[in-house]
Formats: structure tokens, C-alpha cells, sequence
């Protein structure tokens, strides 16, 4: 079953380590996470976005998410990803996922406050958590463009998470969604993390926390990628922000990267191959690799 991600949480913001929320698209991608999971034993959060309902479905993924927590040993959440379209969310509520995010960072705050109340009243109903944003986050990620960042301010914050009952927040302290997160030096606002973490007693979240890597970049790139000015968050970075309390970190744009770059160098290696298994068997690989290397960053192995 499905486990509830407040409760996962909750467990790892009192014990200071974070949950890896990773996004899905399709069964490798869900395969080589949940391997990684229950490899080292730590609770993950499967994440969809509304770009991976538009091109999976959401039955179909919602399926790929609760089969994978009933073959698992260790504690799986199926999360909505920055959920915009009250239609998606209500499914996603109707469905029985774990908990959903409304993204309404980019209105104003009253009208943020206004939508993520509404969308924790239909969630709470069934038992479901939100997470909800303030502050914006830059980059691009499906059709969440954003050229800014707008930093979070601590005291809106613990005003909108009172008026809201929301579970969890997404805060903006400098990342960027995509692999481009830094025009200038690569660092995040840890003292504005400090303090939001006092003003804020819920569970933290942090969007755009790709490292990429510059090893899978180079290998992406020996490999007839073009791949050109990408720039992660530094792992010490990350662990900082553990450090001051974000406990769910959102990781899309490394696993892409992973998963395209072992296909490149699959078809490069084995051209005569035309059998979809073999150069997916390897995306899987890498994905389950990079995954058990999130995990190990993030504190959560053998945690379940
Ligand atoms: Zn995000």
C-alpha cells in the first residue's frame, strides 16, 4: 500500500535526514528507483508531474506506483508534482495517491492562500497531504516557467501555512528547476533557510536540487550529447540544507540526464541491437545508481 508522506516526513524531520522525491514517467524510471529504495532500505517518494500525467496517464502511473509499494519492503508515497489544474489534483485525490502539491506560487499571495486552502480541504477529506509553494523557484520545468527567483519571505511564510493548513512547504531559497541553476557562484541561501526553519514548523521542502553531475554531463557528451552550461546544486550545499531542516528533496533533471545518457551510450556500443530491452535494461541500471547516490546524500539509507 501506499504509505501516507506526511508521515515519512514527519519521521525524517525529527531525525534530521531527508526523503528523495524523484519523478516518474514510465516503468524503467519507477523500476530503478524502487530497486534503489529497497536496496538501502529507505522510504522514496515517487513524484508526477502534470507534463508526466499528460504523457502517461494518470491511471497508468498511479498503477506503477502502488504495484511497486506492494512489491516493496520499504515505505513509498506517490506525490502530485506541482499541481496547477484543479481537475488533476481532484483525480489525483480521487485515485488515492499519497499527497498532492498546488503550485500557486506565481499568483498573488492572497489568491495562493485562497487555491491551496480549497485544494487541503478536498485532500484532507481522504486523508491526503499538501504540499503547497511560496516564494517562487527559476528555471523551467514542464510548463512551469519562471525567469526569477522571488525568495520566500520567513514571516509570510508562517502566516500562510497557519491560514492554509498545508503540510508541507516548498520554499524558494535561490534553486532553479532544470539543469541550468546558476548564472553566477552556485549557492543556496542557507541563513534565509535558518530562518523560515524558526518561523515554520512544517516539513520543508526544496525544488530544483539536482546536482548534475559533471562526470554523467561529460559521459553525455562523449556520447554525441550537446549538453552545454549545466550547473547542479553542490552536494555540500545539499547537506547544509538538511542541516536546516528541508526534508523532502525534489530530484528530476539528474535522472533524466542518467537515464538519456545510457541509452546514448547503449545504441553507440551495441548498434546492431534493436531490441528496446537491452538499452532500457541500462537506463534502469543508471537510474537505480544515480538513485542509491541521492539516497546516500540525503541521510535516508536504512530508515524505513
Ligand atoms: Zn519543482
Amino acid at each position: 500500500m501506499l504509505t501516507n508522506t506526511k508521515i515519512i516526513l514527519k519521521k525524517a524531520q525529527a531525525n534530521h535526514y531527508a526523503i528523495g522525491h524523484f519523478n516518474i514517467n514510465n516503468l524503467e524510471l519507477v523500476q530503478g528507483i524502487v530497486q534503489a529504495a529497497n536496496n538501502l532500505n529507505s522510504p522514496i517518494i515517487l513524484a508526477t508531474s502534470e507534463g508526466a500525467v499528460k504523457y502517461a496517464g494518470i491511471n497508468f502511473l498511479y498503477q506503477l506506483a502502488a504495484t511497486a509499494s506492494e512489491l516493496s519492503k520499504v515505505p513509498i508515497a506517490l506525490h502530485l508534482d506541482h499541481g496547477k489544474d484543479l481537475n488533476v489534483i481532484k483525480q489525483a485525490i480521487q485515485l488515492g495517491y499519497s499527497s498532492v502539491m498546488i503550485d500557486a506560487s506565481h499568483e498573488t499571495i492572497e489568491k495562493n492562500i485562497q487555491l491551496t486552502k480549497k485544494v487541503v480541504r478536498l485532500a484532507h477529506q481522504k486523508g491526503i497531504s499538501v504540499e503547497a509553494e511560496l516564494g517562487t523557484i527559476g528555471g523551467v520545468e514542464d510548463s512551469i516557467k519562471s525567469k526569477n527567483i522571488l525568495y520566500t519571505d520567513p514571516q509570510k511564510a508562517q502566516e500562510f501555512v497557519q491560514k492554509t493548513g498545508c503540510d508541507f512547504l516548498a520554499i524558494a531559497i535561490g534553486t532553479s528547476h532544470g539543469a541550468y541553476k546558476f548564472p553566477g557562484k552556485a549557492k543556496l541561501h542557507q541563513q534565509l533557510l535558518q530562518e523560515i526553519k524558526q518561523k515554520v514548523t512544517i516539513p520543508l521542502v526544496l525544488h530544483g536540487a539536482s546536482t548534475v553531475p559533471l562526470s554523467l554531463v561529460n559521459q553525455a557528451n562523449h556520447y554525441g550529447a550537446k549538453l552545454t552550461h549545466f550547473h547542479g546544486v553542490p552536494e555540500s550545499e545539499i547537506k547544509q540544507a538538511i542541516r536546516n531542516g528541508i526534508c523532502k528533496i525534489n530530484t528530476d533533471t539528474d535522472l533524466r540526464i542518467a537515464f538519456t545518457t545510457a541509452i546514448r551510450q547503449s545504441l553507440t556500443n551495441n548498434p546492431q541491437e534493436f531490441d528496446p530491452r537491452s538499452y532500457l535494461a541500462e537506463a534502469r541500471n543508471s537510474i537505480q545508481h544515480i538513485v542509491e547516490q541521492k539516497i546516500k546524500l540525503f541521510g535516508s539509507v536504512n530508515k524505513k
